[in-house]
């Protein structure tokens, strides 16, 4: 079995996201998106509201699956014996990041491999705080989440 992760905030959910989760889908067996719950960050979705709109988002692929996780993304991989985790990149800023954070990934846990996919260039604009952003000024964010996605943006954003 070809197990990953596809960690992040996911807050919320954008349509960059769910392209990295389509493709992700046909590489592997099997692929859990982790809905990161960093106690000392603070997020407009709650933790359970950002679940419950990735797992209706992942219902068309049966081999993926959402979870919430409080803890090192890392420790999860460990408990659960996955050994890959995807991590999308849409510029040079993203990738500086991201390599670092795949270097302290590899400190803690030297059995783990991260894998980069670039952005879909359609959606390489997509940052869910930008998006947050526009929904706050009532701004059309229809091109940019998916509908339900979108809704809650709006429920929010009276
Ligand atoms: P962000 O708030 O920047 O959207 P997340 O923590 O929710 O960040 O992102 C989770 C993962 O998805 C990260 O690896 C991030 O680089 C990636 N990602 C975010 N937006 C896009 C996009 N438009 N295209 C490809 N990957 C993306």
């Amino acid at each position: 079995m070809f197990k990953a992760v596809f960690p992040g905030s996911f807050d919320p959910p954008t349509l960059g996201h769910m392209n990295i989760i389509e493709r992700a889908s046909f590489l592997f067996d099997e692929l859990v998106v982790i809905i990161a719950e960093n106690r000392q960050k603070r997020y407009f979705f709650s933790a359970q509201e950002r679940l419950d709109m990735m797992q209706e988002l992942v219902k068309p692929w049966k081999n993926v699956s959402a979870i919430i996780w409080d803890h090192l993304i890392v420790d999860y991989m460990k408990q659960e014996n996955i050994r890959l985790m995807v991590r999308g990149v849409r510029g040079m800023d993203d990738f500086s990041y991201e390599f670092e954070l795949s270097m302290m990934n590899k400190a803690l846990y030297p059995h783990i491999e991260t894998l980069f996919m670039t952005t879909d260039p359609k959606y390489f604009v997509l940052r869910s705080s930008s998006i947050r952003e526009l929904a706050s000024f009532h701004g059309d964010v229809s091109a940019m989440v998916p509908p339900l996605v979108a809704e809650a943006l709006h429920r929010k954003n009276p």
